[in-house]
């Protein structure tokens, strides 16, 4: 132990030397106000719990947004608003069934996001069974009237379960159009989760192709998979039966919420904070992203209880319908193009609220080093942040972003180990949060903020 403590001193007494001291001394005072005084963890509660799932167009995702405007409002912000988004209204209806034919043994499915209903009673068929879509063609005809089952199990070698996620993402998103493409009835989806013995279904965003056949699109448990496969091994010529009544109810008025501090000494230049404030309809939305929008508002909220005065004017953004559709940063960033505003900088939070690990930043190579130079040693001495790399934006920065390249973007990365055993689930529920993780998550937000209100023009010579 003394051992370690030794090194321990030694590193803090590196960053103590120079320009950093008061930084270290600043976050130390962020992480002991979040700790104690903070708040996102009891917003949160309100968030899922009184409001619950909301999912885009829906009446929940409504309150969510009136809501989160009457706490910005609470705070010390130069103005709260709303910006008018469109979103296209998608509604899962009754609840999906699937049971293997002749036994009525049951399958736990939910329908994808987007998908359309099967016919009032139902749809039975037999099933083809592959693990990628591109071995469909090898079945040419035989897969007409049939239901296409992709069964692609979850990489569990892979560390990074993002990267694991990404790598059978684009079977869920394609796999309707391109089953129907062949004459499929139905598209069922092995659910993307890293937990091999999960047996709550996953949903996400799916999407059909004008011209092609649109086809009833269902997520299936991995152990509702893999009993699945069993059947098909014994009989291929199983038939089984799934129901969904699934429906798209056209678009609906709704907003981005919007909050802006103004900067004292660079009031055009904007640093933009937040993440998607809609979720999908099953479990309470809270790692996805509740985590997200309470920790990025209540990383304000420290700075402001903390008497801090911002430079750079701070906008915090709760997008629409980054889950099926990113219509509302769509609408962020043309409306942020049309006004030729200086977005300098963006953080996004969308991963989660467990315990921070460091932040993506996606900027040139000499930026990103100055960063792992300058403020890395800052988060990992005492905070247990120490990741910072370049990689990808979040969604919804993402998409803004393409209106404006220069921005230097900052993706919130906190511990990826359970966060996609949970995602798109019925298991996405307040429980699942720790208050600790959250507000240490919040810390980081906010010592991050900081330092980019205190130095981003310093970065920006580099
Ligand atoms: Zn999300």
């Amino acid at each position: 132990m003394k051992g370690i403590f030794a090194v321990l001193l030694c590193g803090a007494s590196c960053v103590c030397q120079g320009q950093t001291y008061p930084d270290s001394v600043m976050m130390e005072r962020i992480y002991a106000t979040s700790f104690v005084d903070g708040e996102a963890y009891k917003n949160l509660r309100y968030l899922t719990k009184e409001i619950g799932h909301r999912i885009a167009g829906s009446p929940q995702a409504g309150e969510a947004v009136q809501w989160s405007r009457s706490l910005m409002q609470e705070l010390p912000f130069d103005r709260v608003y709303l910006q008018d988004v469109k979103v296209p209204y998608w509604e899962r209806g009754a609840k999906e069934e699937a049971f293997i034919l002749p036994t009525r043994e049951p399958l736990k499915v939910l329908a994808l996001g987007g998908s359309v209903a099967t016919p009032a009673g139902g749809l039975e068929a037999e099933v083809i069974e592959v693990e990628l879509l591109s071995e469909l063609r090898r079945y040419g005809d035989a897969v007409a009237g049939k239901i296409v089952f992709v069964n692609k199990p979850w990489d569990e070698s892979i560390v990074e379960t993002g990267v694991a996620y990404g790598l059978n993402s684009s079977q869920r998103s394609r796999g309707p159009a391109e089953a129907a493409k062949l004459g499929a009835v139905a598209y069922l989806f092995r659910s993307l989760s890293s937990s091999p013995d999960d047996d709550f279904p996953h949903t996400g965003g799916t999407r059909y192709v004008k011209g092609i056949d649109s086809i009833p699109a269902l997520a299936i448990s991995a152990v509702a998979a893999n009993r699945l496969s069993e059947v098909l091994k014994e009989n291929p010529k199983t038939r089984i039966h799934i129901k969904n009544a699934s429906r798209w109810n056209g678009m609906v008025d709704t907003h981005n919420v919007i909050a802006e501090w103004t900067g004292s000494e660079k009031p055009d230049e904007i640093i933009t904070i937040g993440g998607h404030i809609d979720s999908w309809d099953v479990g309470e939305g809270a790692h996805d992203n509740g985590t997200g929008t309470m920790g990025t508002l209540d990383a304000i909220r420290t700075l402001m209880k903390l008497g801090y005065k911002p430079k750079h004017t701070i906008r915090l953004v709760f997008y629409m319908n980054e889950e099926n559709g990113v219509h509302g940063a769509t609408r962020y960033g043309e409306a942020a193009r049309d006004k030729k505003e200086r977005l300098v900088a963006a953080i996004e939070s969308d991963a989660g609220g467990f315990a921070p690990r460091g932040f993506d930043i996606k900027s040139s190579a000499e930026k990103v080093a100055w960063i792992q130079q300058h403020w890395k040693p800052l988060f990992e001495q005492k905070f247990w942040v120490s990741r910072f790399f370049a990689g990808s934006p979040g969604v919804d920065s993402g998409v803004w972003g393409q209106h404006f390249p220069n921005t230097m973007m900052f993706n919130f990365r906190p511990d990826p180990h359970r966060y996609f055993d949970i995602h798109h689930t019925d298991k996405d529920v307040f429980e699942a949060v720790d208050r600790r993780e959250l507000q240490s998550g919040v810390a980081a937000l906010a010592s991050l903020l900081y330092l980019l209100d205190q130095q981003i023009d310093e970065i920006g010579q580099k």
